[in-house]
Formats: C-alpha cells, sequence, structure tokens
C-alpha cells in the first residue's frame, strides 16, 4: 500500500467566457502595478489585449511584456526575471501557451530571491525556492501543458531542457476559458493536443499513480480522444474546443501529482537538440515509448484503450495493449505529426547523443513502470528513427 499526495492550485475558473472572472479576481489583490507576459503573437492578433484593456480600464497600471519565445531558453528566462524585479510589479499575470506561463511563474516567484534563475534549476541549481513571491495568475490559451495547474517552469538549455519546480510556482488563480483558444492555429492545435494526452497516458501508467490521478487522468483522454481530431480540422468547432481545454486542464492535474515518464524523459533531449516543439517531440515518440514499455502495464494500456473510444471488452490484455499503442499511434498520424525522427530530420547518427541526454533525466525516468536503462532508451530512439 502506498500513500498519494495530491496538490491542487488554489481557484480554478474553467469554461466558455471564464475570462470575466480575471477582473475581480484581480480586485482582491489591489496590485499597484501589474506585469502581464505574453509572447509576440498573442500581442498581435489581439488576444493580450483582451487582459490588459479591462485592467486599464479599471485604472490599473499594467505593464505588457511580449518577449516571451516559444520553448524559452533560460537566458529569456533570466532577463524577465530582472525585469520584474526591477519593476516592482505587485502581480503577475500569464497569458499564452506554455511558454509564456512558464515564464510568468518563474518571475513572480524570483522577483523576490536573489541570484539568477540558473541557481534554481533542478539538475544544476544550488538554491531552493523559499518564498511564495508575487500573486500569479496563469490564463492559457492552447490546450496542452497544463501549465496553469502545475508547480514546474521548463526552461531549454543548450542541448536539453531543465525545470525549476516548487509549489510556490502555483497560480494562485488559474482562468482556463476554451475561447482564448479558437485561434490556435491546427498544427500547434495537434502537437499541445498530443501534449495534453501523453500527460494524461504518462500520469495514468505511472508508478505513482493513484485512484484520483486515475480518475482525472481517464477523464482528459477521454475528452482529447473524442475531440482532438476534430479541434484540428475546424478550429472553430466550439464543443472541441471545450473538450480539448478541459482535457488539458485535467491532464495537467493528473500528471503534476502522478508524474511524466518516459516519452517525456526521451522527448527533453529531443527539443533541446532540434528544437523540436515540446508537443511534437512527446507525439513523435508516444508510440514507441508505449510500445516498449506496455507489456509492463497491459491492463493499464486496456483502460486508455478503451478511453480513447476502443473497445477491449473481447480482446486479451496483451491484445489491448497491442491495440492501444496502434490506436495512438494513428491519432498522431491523423492530426499530422510525422511518424518518425527521419520526418524530423534528425539524423540516425544523432541516436547516440539523445541517449546520453536521456539517461540524464532520471527523475522522470523513476516513474516508468518498466525501468528504462541506457540500453532500453537507445533502443527507442532508433526504432523511432526506424518507424519500427
Ligand atoms: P507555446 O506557448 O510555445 O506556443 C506555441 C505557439 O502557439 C506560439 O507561437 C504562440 O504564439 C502560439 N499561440 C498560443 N496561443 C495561441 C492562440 N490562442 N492563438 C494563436 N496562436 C497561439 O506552446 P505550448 O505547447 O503551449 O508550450 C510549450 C512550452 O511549455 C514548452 O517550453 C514546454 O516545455 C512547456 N511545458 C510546460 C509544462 C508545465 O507544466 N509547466 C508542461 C508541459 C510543457
Amino acid at each position: 500500500m502506498s500513500v498519494a499526495k495530491l496538490v491542487f492550485n488554489s481557484l480554478t475558473y474553467t469554461g466558455w467566457g471564464a475570462l470575466k472572472e480575471l477582473l475581480p479576481e484581480v480586485e482582491k489583490y489591489s496590485p499597484k502595478k501589474i506585469l502581464v507576459v505574453t509572447d509576440p503573437m498573442l500581442a498581435k492578433i489581439g488576444l493580450a489585449e483582451r487582459i490588459t484593456a479591462p485592467l486599464e480600464k479599471q485604472g490599473y497600471s499594467v505593464t505588457l511584456y511580449t518577449d516571451v519565445v516559444p520553448e524559452p531558453p533560460l537566458e529569456t528566462g533570466e532577463k524577465l526575471v530582472s525585469f520584474t524585479r526591477e519593476g516592482q510589479f505587485e502581480m503577475v499575470i500569464g497569458v499564452g501557451g506554455g511558454s509564456a506561463l512558464d515564464l510568468a511563474k518563474l518571475a513572480a516567484v524570483l522577483a523576490v530571491h536573489e541570484g539568477s534563475a540558473a541557481d534554481y534549476l533542478n539538475l544544476t541549481g544550488t538554491k531552493s525556492v523559499e518564498k511564495k513571491g508575487l500573486p500569479k495568475i496563469l490564463i492559457p490559451t492552447t490546450s496542452g501543458t497544463g501549465s496553469e495547474v502545475t508547480n514546474i517552469s521548463v526552461l531549454s538549455l543548450e542541448t536539453t531542457k531543465d525545470v525549476v519546480t516548487h509549489d510556490y510556482l502555483l497560480a494562485d488563480v488559474a482562468i482556463v476559458d476554451p475561447e482564448l483558444t479558437v485561434s490556435v492555429p491546427a498544427k500547434v492545435t495537434a502537437a499541445t493536443g498530443i501534449d495534453a494526452l501523453t500527460h494524461a497516458v504518462e500520469a495514468y501508467i505511472s508508478v505513482n499513480a493513484s485512484p484520483a490521478t486515475d480518475g482525472l487522468a481517464l477523464q482528459a483522454i477521454r475528452l482529447i480522444g473524442r475531440s482532438l481530431r476534430k479541434a484540428v480540422e475546424d478550429g472553430s468547432d466550439k464543443q472541441a474546443r471545450i473538450d480539448m481545454s478541459n482535457g488539458s486542464y485535467l491532464a495537467g492535474l493528473a500528471f503534476f501529482n502522478a508524474g511524466v515518464a518516459g516519452v517525456h524523459a526521451l522527448a527533453y533531449p529531443l527539443g533541446g537538440q532540434f528544437h523540436i516543439s515540446h508537443g511534437e517531440s512527446n507525439a513523435v515518440l508516444l508510440p514507441y515509448v508505449m510500445g516498449y514499455i506496455r507489456k509492463s502495464c497491459t491492463k493499464r494500456m486496456a483502460d486508455i484503450l478503451n478511453a480513447l473510444g476502443g473497445n477491449s471488452t473481447y480482446l486479451s490484455e496483451e491484445e489491448a495493449s497491442c491495440k492501444c499503442v496502434e490506436e495512438l499511434e494513428r491519432l498522431v498520424k491523423d492530426v499530422g505529426i510525422p511518424s518518425t525522427l527521419a520526418g524530423f530530420d534528425v539524423p540516425e547518427s544523432a541516436v547516440e547523443s539523445l541517449t546520453q541526454d536521456g539517461v540524464k533525466q532520471k527523475r522522470i525516468l523513476a516513474r516508468s513502470p518498466l525501468p528504462l536503462l541506457e540500453g532500453d532508451i537507445r533502443k527507442i530512439y532508433q526504432s523511432a528513427f526506424d518507424g519500427t
């Protein structure tokens, strides 16, 4: 018997139109100066203004910071942390995909700490987060990372990724409004949607899974399974966007508490070395990692198959687990993501360097139901290259 620890952030609003809760929530904190963190695209298409305009109308002093880039490098995080310290802000609002949200929570917390963001990295840092930081409100505009409900900030390093993680990075308020995701292009909808699915799948097979995370993960898989293809085909499909938004949020809660495993551990080096987006890195590896480990969790793979809309009733667990891998493969293909590393122009010679960076992700690999050692990791990258 094991004991499960569950942490949820304090307050979350979900649903179409949930953005209307922003002003009342900001009012509770009466901040004199607010920093809104986003990326240039969201400023360009007017989504950032949907946050700043009503705040300014109420008389708040608002500074819009638009220098976030996708898969933000450590240096981008360092710059924002300095900017936040100098600006004497009293609240940080992150609006955007995982890249903007991750930097917003990092800046809100490190604004009240000393040292650089590098000092707080999980793998190489020497300092620990000790204070809660500025109040933070996180508003996702993609359905993927679940960053609005996790305590993680992911930063890209030269050849891999690392995280700053502490419960003080949790949002005080998360506002998950699917209306804000309608403008997400099909390619980003596909990649972020598979990211969310991977969170749910990995949380469900994680050695740290609990009854609560199982419920969250399976419901996320159901919602994503029935709506991801629709959201990619027609971004204006309201129900599909609602399902994806809820699916991503639930998957975020599931993986934050149960952890992710082999797919993420192997995806980080792929993003770090080849600058493939986080969602696509997960997507291309998902069927290969699950195919490799499926024998260690056949019953759970059968459950995932059923949640995806398949039917395991007349199958043995062994057969159902194989069918589950096929379903995952089909979904990745249907949403237009290349199904091999070669499809992303990754050369075969990179299998070795990917393996060497993959083995470093010990904390994440420890949650795999099948222990993944160096030889296993090399085999998985090789089969993802070969497409076998
Ligand atoms: P992203 O934030 O990098 O955004 C991808 C692209 O989509 C950007 O160009 C952005 O401008 C655009 N975009 C976002 N919302 C849009 C909208 N509504 N309309 C039009 N365009 C829009 O992508 P992401 O996948 O959401 O985040 C990826 C980052 O999150 C990575 O750094 C990854 O490592 C990290 N991540 C964090 C967690 C966590 O728990 N903190 C979990 C998983 C991934």
